[in-house]
């Protein structure tokens, strides 16, 4: 360090704007560093401030962590999670929260807590690639990664703010060398300085120094180096985030994860497509507003037709803008449309092709709660082929399929508009007839029953003729003891008992003890 870069941070660490840790994480920072500190130390000591405990405990029962047992006080936290991993968060929370009065008039706030939870995140999510990695620090690493530009923005504010002023003018420059130029140091530094006065141990200073330069770090630790490197990288994918020319840290990150941390392109694709909702994960768990966060893929695809549309002139732009959001626009139609169709499949029998069993279920559970509400009368009819399995035996089961969807045809055109059909299974069908009292359920019934007795099945080999049996229920399900279940089975009893009669008849259920039944 030459001497006037000695004095600049003896200014920087003397200033009365530099930025100071809240108590907590200051005494924690103290006694993590004593051998005979126990749990119940540090426990007692982050205990003491409500505050910050809610704030432990609820990212301590995040998905950030993903524990499977539930963590209910501090002590549990400090001893499950360990003292690292606690003292990160209370570091990360403190962090997060420094704030201060003067800085350059450059100097976003806002940007800079986002900036620095992105890289934070992008490091955290990089880091958990790598087996038999210790995660338990990276976030807070990849938080102080920054620390630097918030000390220089507050403690030189007309300085800091010539240096952002020239990034402006020339955002792809490396910041560090304006840093150096202009102030005579650059932030890693500065920021390792100061997190060491603050007492933080190495593992944490280390990586503020080396992760702008990974391959300079020469000690044996081998965690540490990959914190290192993880953060080096998280750094190109923040990047991506503010940069211009994203696709160039795209294309960066791509090699350098390769060369520094050997991840293969499997890998890397996983991170760029998680990154944005672990992002959005962390700023929730931080508290930190991070607006409109996109996909790593979105952002390389603007930037690559901002790119395509350099070139061109006005009215061509206009063209291939107009063409650009034409197609986005159909993209998002198609995708409505096959997300529909596939809803559809899903609650259509596919021989058929009426409602499977499992819409009917929905539709009667939607159906019920509108009576409920209207105090209105809801009937279902179950019906049955007669002596299908003989009919099979005689006929072959492929007349058998073209006499269940020729069925369904037939019946569906002989009910309301609003009443449902649905395969129950096999050979039974069941309907739903809303707001419908039993005495015109039964004609429905009746007629559906009449219909099919003189319907004749022509599959153009010759005719066939089938009768159904049928069970009627009706009810009003706003009383207090109805049931859904008890409902289907009555009907089914009816059913049952209309077989037994002899088939070919319809039957409505008869209640004896049922108050909510309606006859
Ligand atoms: P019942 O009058 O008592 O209802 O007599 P059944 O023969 O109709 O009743 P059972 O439950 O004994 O047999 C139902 C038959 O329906 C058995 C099976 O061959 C036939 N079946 C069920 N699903 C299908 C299908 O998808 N296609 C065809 N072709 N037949 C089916
Ligand atoms: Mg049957
Ligand atoms: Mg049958």
């Amino acid at each position: 360090m030459t001497r006037n870069s000695e004095e600049v941070l003896e200014q920087i660490l003397q200033s009365n704007e530099l930025p100071t840790l809240p108590v907590v994480a200051s005494k924690l920072l103290t006694i993590t560093a004593k051998e005979e500190t126990t749990l119940t130390d540090i426990a007692n000591l982050i205990t003491r401030d409500v505050a910050l405990s809610s704030k432990v405990l609820r990212v301590s029962n995040s998905s950030f962590y993903s524990f499977p047992q539930q963590i209910a006080t501090i002590n549990q936290a400090v001893s499950i999670l360990g003292t690292n991993a606690v003292r990160s968060l209370v570091l990360s929370f403190s962090f997060l929260n420094l704030r201060s009065k003067n800085s350059s008039p450059r100097f976003q706030f806002n940007t800079f807590w986002e900036e620095s939870v992105i890289c934070a995140t992008a490091a955290k999510l990089i880091l958990e690639q790598l087996n038999d990695v210790s995660t338990e620090e990276i976030f807070i690493s990849g938080l102080l990664n920054n620390l630097g530009k918030l000390i220089f923005a507050t403690t030189l504010p007309a300085e800091y703010d010539k240096v952002l002023a020239k990034l402006e003018e020339n955002p792809e420059i490396d910041e560090e060398i304006i840093e150096k130029k202009i102030i005579g140091l650059s932030h890693s530094v500065v920021g390792y300085e100061a997190a060491k006065a603050w007492g933080f141990p190495d593992s944490l200073l280390l990586p503020i120094k080396y992760a702008h330069a990974p391959e300079e770090y020469d000690g044996q630790d081998t965690n540490l180096e990959l914190n290192i490197r993880a953060i080096y990288l998280a750094q190109l994918l923040t990047r991506i985030y503010y940069s211009q020319k994203p696709e160039q840290y795209h294309k960066l990150f791509r090699k350098k994860a390769k060369k520094l941390l050997s991840l293969n392109p499997l890998v890397i694709n996983t991170i760029l497509r998680q990154l944005d909702r672990e992002i959005d994960k962390s700023a929730d768990f931080f508290n930190i507003k991070i607006h409109n966060i996109k996909s790593v893929a979105e952002i390389l695809q603007e930037a690559n037709l901002r790119l395509s549309l350099l070139n061109l002139s006005y009215e061509e732009m206009n063209r291939e803008l107009i063409k650009a959001k034409m197609e986005l626009e159909n993209l998002t139609d198609e995708l409505a449309q096959k997300n529909a169709l596939l809803e559809n499949l899903a609650n259509i029998d596919s021989l058929t092709e009426i409602n499977n069993h499992r819409f009917f279920h929905n539709f009667l559970d939607t159906e019920i709660n509108r009576s409920i509400r209207n105090n209105s009368t809801i009937s279902i009819l179950l019906a049955d082929i007669d002596h299908f399995k003989q009919f099979n035996d005689t006929y072959g089961h492929q007349v058998g399929d073209f006499i269940l969807k020729e069925f369904c045809r037939v019946a569906k055109e002989n009910i309301r508009e609003y009443d449902l059909i649905a395969r129950y299974g096999g050979e039974e069908f069941v309907f739903v007839l809303p707001e419908t009292e039993p005495e015109e359920a039964m004609l429905a019934a009746e007629k559906i029953r009449t219909i099919i007795n003189d319907y004749d099945f022509d599959d153009r080999e010759r005719t066939y003729k089938l009768t159904i049996s049928i069970g009627v229920a009706s009810a009003r399900p706003e009383s207090k003891d109805f049931s859904k279940n008890d409902f289907i089975n009555l009907a089914d009893n009816a059913l049952y008992e209309a077989k037994a009669a002899g088939r070919n008849k319809t039957v409505l259920y008869s209640p004896k003890k049922k108050k909510w039944f309606k006859l």
